[in-house]
């Protein structure tokens, strides 16, 4: 008899792991996620859904008793309701290790202490503090909240004695961290498994470019030299050999301009620099996170085609009803819509994977196909 899988989140990662789950039918008997948001996306493609807040206690524990095996697709639920669960229901990665990544403060420090290639950060008590600690990095520097930060709105980019007060008022009454500035030649990130038997798989490392701190495209594989891609992947590896949670997790790193690696951040989840494997490997992240958490063999991450994903974003000027987005066919076009009824700025509405199925473009040919397509594609209201 299968399991039931909660899942605490129900966007479009909880979407595509309900439609990964359809891959175990003799593992997986349903899917429950958790979600504030009525019809959520993983509602669509035949998740059950307990419609509350990712962080109500009562709605976890809802779930948990549910749920034969528990996971998430979002980092900030609650990690010390969990831990009280934790004995009744098998919950992955384990609240521990959601503990240590949630507080980027204690996730730096963990990583740190493991020998791990880290940004210079410093912990920031009061403004004094601040205005002191400062002089260690110089400007700019970049004050960051610790916690339930996502999209770059926990940043601040200090450049100036102005900005130190501003900086931290923006912030009032969050935990605060001061990272150098890193002036960065490219940031990558690598998909990473484990699976509860213990075992190890990364994918190649991606490159990942931003707009305005929102991830815009992923080119899989990076444009780096060979050496640079095996450093990434070493870190990677030995970052989930300390970290010891099972699933999959996106480790984002900076590659500096001499070419050093420095680990930015971990999300405990699949990831959106992930989603080209839905077509580009032979295992997707989302079946990669199932087999982890399941206690399977881990599938391979070899990159079978080289890929570029593209974020359909909602546009800057309107929320509301939008009308559905067209691509018209063409071979190694993919798109997914994850059927979210509002667009809002910069919303992730969907993505466009385009795949070198062929073999036979490289990555500007990839480039090229992708600039023309995103012209088509319009998001407009529905009036
Ligand atoms: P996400 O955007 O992944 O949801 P987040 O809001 O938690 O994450 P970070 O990943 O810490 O924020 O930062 C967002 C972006 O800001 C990074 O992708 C990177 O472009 C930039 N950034 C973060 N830290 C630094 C740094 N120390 N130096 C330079 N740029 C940085
Ligand atoms: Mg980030």
């Amino acid at each position: 008899m299968g399991q039931v899988l909660g899942i605490i989140g129900g966007g479009q990662l909880g979407m595509m792991l309900t439609e990964a789950a359809k891959k175990f039918p003799s593992q997986i008997s349903e899917v429950i996620v958790l979600d504030p948001t009525e019809e959520c996306p993983a509602s669509k493609v035949g998740a059950k859904q307990i419609i509350a807040d990712f962080k109500d206690k009562d709605a976890i524990i809802e779930l948990a008793s549910k749920s034969d095996i528990l996971t998430y697709e979002i980092e900030s639920g609650d990690s010390e309701v969990l831990k009280t669960i934790e004995s009744k229901t098998k919950i992955n990665p384990s609240p521990h290790t959601l503990e240590i990544i949630q507080d980027k403060l204690v996730q730096k420090t963990f990583l740190a202490k493991n020998q791990l290639p880290v940004v210079e950060f410093v912990d920031i008590e009061s403004l004094e503090d601040l205005k002191e600690k400062i002089k260690k990095f110089g400007f700019p520097s970049l004050l960051k909240t610790c916690k339930y930060a996502y999209d770059g709105r926990g940043n601040f980019k200090i450049n100036s004695e102005q900005d130190l007060i501003l900086g931290f008022e923006q912030f009032s009454g969050q935990t605060l961290m001061l990272e150098k500035f890193i002036d960065f030649k490219m940031e990558v990130s690598v998909i990473a498994a484990r699976n509860t038997k213990g075992d190890i798989a990364t994918y190649p490392v991606v490159e990942n470019i931003h707009e305005e701190n929102i991830l815009r495209m992923t080119i899989a594989p990076a444009r780096v030299s060979e050496k640079v891609a095996k450093k990434a992947e070493e870190v990677a590896k030995k970052t989930m050999d300390v970290l010891r949670g099972a699933g999959v997790f996106g480790i984002e790193m900076f590659v500096t301009k001499n070419d050093e690696i420095l680990i930015n951040e971990i999300a405990p989840r699949v990831h959106n620099s992930g989603h080209h494997t839905l077509q580009s490997s032979k295992t997707s992240q989302f079946e990669q996170h199932l087999r982890a958490i399941l206690g399977l063999e881990l599938g391979d991450t070899k990159l079978v085609h080289p890929a570029i994903m593209y974020n359909l974003l909602g546009p800057k000027n309107f929320q509301g009803a939008y009308k559905p987005v067209i691509v018209k066919s063409q071979e190694g076009i993919f798109l997914k819509m994850y059927g979210k009824k509002e667009s809002k700025p910069k919303r992730k509405l969907g993505h466009l994977n385009a795949i070198d199925i062929k073999n036979t473009e490289n990555i500007d040919g990839l480039l090229k196909i992708i600039n023309k397509i995103k012209k088509s594609i319009v998001i407009e209201p529905i009036s």
